[in-house]
């Protein structure tokens, strides 16, 4: 991405995250704890992102449908960030115990854990979309040793406690619908890829692992 527009996207980040601090008393402090979680989980793709940088992809399927998953997944985030920078949505809140914003605290912080350690065991393999790159290894061990999407199940985790600490109808599910429908058609795509690339050895290791939850 050209430096121009990193840097424009960065102040828009920013000044999002400013505003949305200094607003935390009307969003509540989940709100605060989910814009704290988004980062984090920013800090700790981007070594990640860097290291795969050199690992030349060989095959692509960045198709439309990937291309418009991973646009539907910054709509996705464009209401929580209205919700907390805005009143436009205030109309759809509702208010929610103390102790769950606290067990939402709890699962993100598992969440970010899972998220930082599927990266670090996918290694240079990691990708944001569809891609093959040219020492493509299968990864079957660490935290894919018994779950084959343990990045999904760690996104998954951050989206549904995202309703626990941003207490609003419309920004607090939005998270799940738009990862939903990203893993409903990514998942099987994946798999077949997976499979075309390493047949036997993906079927066997899919006998040993399951999607999201351990085996
Ligand atoms: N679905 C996985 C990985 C997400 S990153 C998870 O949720 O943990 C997406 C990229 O990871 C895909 O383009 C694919 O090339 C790669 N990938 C997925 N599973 C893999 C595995 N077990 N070993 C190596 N690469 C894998």
């Amino acid at each position: 991405m050209k430096i121009a527009i990193r840097i424009v996207l960065a102040a828009i980040a920013l000044s999002m995250v400013v505003l949305a601090v200094w607003r935390w008393e009307i969003n509540g402090w989940g709100s605060l704890v989910w814009i704290a979680g988004i980062l984090l989980m920013n800090v700790i793709r981007a070594p990640f992102a860097r290291q795969t940088q050199d690992n030349t992809i060989v095959e692509s399927r960045k198709t439309l449908v990937e291309k418009l998953l991973l646009a539907g997944m910054m709509v996705g985030m464009l209401f929580p960030l209205l919700y907390l920078t805005t009143d436009v949505l205030s109309f759809a809140d509702y208010g929610a115990p103390v102790w769950a914003t606290v067990g939402g605290s709890i699962l993100l912080a598992a969440g970010l854990w899972l998220f930082w350690r599927s990266h670090a065991d996918l290694g240079r393999n990691w990708s944001v979309t569809l891609e093959l790159r040219e020492d493509h290894g299968l990864v079957t061990s660490g935290v894919y040793k018994r779950i084959r999407h343990p990045m999904y199940s760690a996104i998954w985790l951050v989206v549904l406690v995202q309703p626990l600490l941003i207490h609003n109808w419309i920004a607090g599910p939005a998270g799940i619908v738009a990862f939903g429908v990203m893993y409903a058609i990514r998942t099987p795509r994946e798999e077949a890829m997976m499979r075309e690339q390493f047949g036997e050895a993906y079927d066997d290791y899919c006998k040993k692992s399951g999607r999201l939850f351990p085996l």
